[in-house]
């Protein structure tokens, strides 16, 4: 049974495809997909042999050893080119470790057709990587889970590279159109943040807070923009 981020993620699997999950820790993703019959192969990726040894375990216990290999590897060197993976999932880490890992894999170099990401901070840094790497925004989707706000980033690869404006970097280009209930209760928490700080740094900070209210401007500006 999986939680409601991890659903959404497997849920942008396609049908059929050849999956590397990087980062699996207990191979949620690979082992739900293969039980309900949607893949038949997977690599669960892992740098570290603790959850490495996690995702060995669950496949085992699901019997799935024949569908999903399990190894031990830093980002997507855990992928061969006999393996003929079409789909990436990294999920669950930062946004820069998401750069890091597809800087260091070049998966556009590779032919990975798709990629699945749901980088918890810093997601305007993935989309930039993303549009400077020939993949093109899909889709995407924003789940709320015990007072945490995922959002998850669907690439396709595509003949050019793509530049996405300030604005889709930070909201991303399909949650901004969509302006779901979560999507707004996550940008009208920032901007209230944002303006408890403000007020904060006017009556009671010491020395030259201009430039830090200024950025504080500058965003909520950005998020009445949304709206
Ligand atoms: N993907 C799962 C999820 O979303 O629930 C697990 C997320 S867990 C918070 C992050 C996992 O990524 C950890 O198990 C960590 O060991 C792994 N990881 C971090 N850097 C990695 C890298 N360079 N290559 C492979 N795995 C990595």
């Amino acid at each position: 049974h999986l939680t409601k981020r991890l659903t959404a993620i497997a849920q942008q699997v396609p049908q059929g495809s050849r999956l590397a999950d990087i980062g699996s820790d207990h191979a949620l993703v690979p082992v739900h997909l293969v039980q309900t019959g949607q893949i038949q192969f997977a690599i669960a990726g892992e740098v570290i042999p603790g959850p490495l040894s996690r995702a060995k375990q669950a496949i085992e216990a699901a019997g799935l050893t024949q569908q999903i290999q399990p190894r031990l590897a830093n980002g997507l060197a855990a992928i061969r080119p006999a393996d003929q993976v079409d789909t990436v999932v990294i999920a669950g880490m930062g946004g820069q470790l998401i750069c890091d890992i597809l800087t260091a894999g070049q998966p556009h170099e590779t032919g990975i057709q798709r990629l699945i990401l749901e980088p918890n901070i810093q997601e305007d840094l993935v989309r930039q990587w993303l549009g400077a790497h020939r993949y093109q925004i899909k889709a995407e989707t924003i789940v709320a889970e015990e007072q945490h706000v995922y959002e998850i980033i669907v690439a396709e690869l595509a003949e050019q590279a793509i530049q996405y404006s300030p604005q889709a970097l930070k909201f991303g280009p399909y949650l901004m159109q969509e302006k779901s209930p979560v999507f707004r209760a996550k940008w009208r928490h920032r901007y209230d943040t944002n303006e408890k700080i403000m007020a904060n740094l006017r009556h009671n900070a010491r020395g030259d807070q201009s430039q830090k209210l200024a950025a504080l401007t500058v965003e909520n500006k950005m998020i009445q923009g949304v709206w």
